[in-house]
């Protein structure tokens, strides 16, 4: 087989490689079933079994309480910046709240205004998305149907570390790039939904973790498939779930659960990743240069410049030749990212780090 290398691309990314092997050995069939899990029923005991499975996971690890639900829903982190709005702003006769830290947030945005009123509560672009705002910058109105941020914002690197206090109007969390990369407070959320392939599986699934309370605004006669209640009432198998996937989140995050045991080793894991490349960035009197504040620094998207584009391409091609891979940034950014999920080991992040040395003392 070839050579698997350390991959820093953003999103689809690395996954787990116990869970890659588990999916390789059970790929033609699933024990019990007969057959591949993409080739079964998804109403079949077998599937059912695993999107069971899948959805206590999350309950386990992020200790969700008893009065929301995990759902699996189509068209990634991408189809909930047009879902939630629909559910939760367009008949609701409100306006939105929305913290805007960077790319992802405008494309949430962007979105909401197609079918109702949104109030920017803080807005980062003037500062280059470089920053989460402190809790007291925040312009929030009591009155609004939510209030939505990105808890992490994959293009520029920046997260948040606490969420926002909204004083009881339903806090919406676009968690996409850095869910279960630590353990949160879900409570705190009325939704909190992630696209899956950059921390939990294969792309074109979102995770929804969304409260019964929220789930009770939600309007009548919406378009089944946009529909958080219908959804709901029909654990996520409304239509064929894209099965193939589920599955795959199901063995990731039993993989977080089983061989790295849990959320709180897991944070810990990812804080010292960062710490290694943040520190090397800050040891290089400036021929590396982090995008991010350093106390919003991103533990999952390393996000950083050195002295010329000619010399990023270089170190980018260089870095591939020595097997670290997808380390360019994002094409409206430029500059380089190394995204460094829960899949990314230390050894990967080791690599890197003693590569950007060795980099430096040639050509600094
Ligand atoms: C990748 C990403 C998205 C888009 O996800 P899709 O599943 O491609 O729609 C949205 N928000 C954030 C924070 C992301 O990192």
């Amino acid at each position: 087989m070839a050579e698997r290398v350390f991959n820093f691309a953003a999103g689809p990314a690395a996954l787990p490689l116990p869970a890659l092997e588990e999916a390789r050995e059970h790929f033609l069939v699933l024990p019990g079933a007969g057959a591949s899990v993409m080739e079964i029923s998804h109403r079949s005991k077998e599937f059912t079994a695993i999107i069971e499975q899948a959805q206590a996971n999350f309950r386990s690890l992020l200790k969700i309480p008893d009065n929301y639900r995990v759902l699996f829903l189509q068209g990634g982190a991408s189809m909930q910046f047009i879902m939630a709005p629909m559910n939760l702003l367009q008949h609701s006769g409100k306006a939105a709240d929305y913290i805007l830290s960077g790319s992802w947030g405008n494309k949430a945005i962007k979105e909401a205004k197609r079918v109702g009123d949104v109030r920017v509560a803080w807005d980062g672009k003037p500062e280059k998305y470089v920053r989460t705002p402190a809790q007291n910058e925040l312009d929030l109105n009591p009155d609004a149907a939510y209030v939505h941020f990105t808890s992490n914002e994959t293009i520029e690197g920046v997260e948040f570390f606490e969420e926002p206090d909204t004083g009881g109007v339903p806090l919406i969390c676009d968690a996409s790039s850095d869910i279960l990369s630590r353990p949160l407070d879900i409570s705190q959320y009325g939704i909190l939904y992630a696209g899956a392939q950059k921390n939990i599986g294969p792309s074109g699934t979102a995770v929804v973790i969304i409260s019964d309370e929220v789930l009770a605004r939600v309007p009548e006669n919406l378009p089944a498939m946009l529909d958080y209640k219908n959804m709901a009432e029909n654990n996520s198998l409304y239509n064929t779930p894209p099965t193939f996937t589920i599955y795959m989140i199901m063995l990731v995050t039993k993989w977080l659960i089983e061989d790295i045991g849990g959320l709180d080793k897991m944070y810990a894991l990812n804080q010292q990743k960062a710490k290694m490349l943040y520190d090397a960035i800050d040891a290089s009197g400036g021929f590396y240069r982090g995008h991010a504040s350093p106390e919003c620094r991103s533990i999952m998207n390393v996000t950083f410049r050195l002295p010329s584009e000619e010399l990023e391409g270089k170190f980018i091609k260089e870095a591939a030749a020595n097997g670290l891979a997808a380390l360019k940034g994002h094409r409206s950014v430029g500059g380089c990212r190394a995204s460094i999920y829960n899949a990314m080991t230390v050894d990967g992040v080791t690599a890197l780090r003693d590569f950007m040395n060795d980099f430096m003392a040639s050509n600094g």
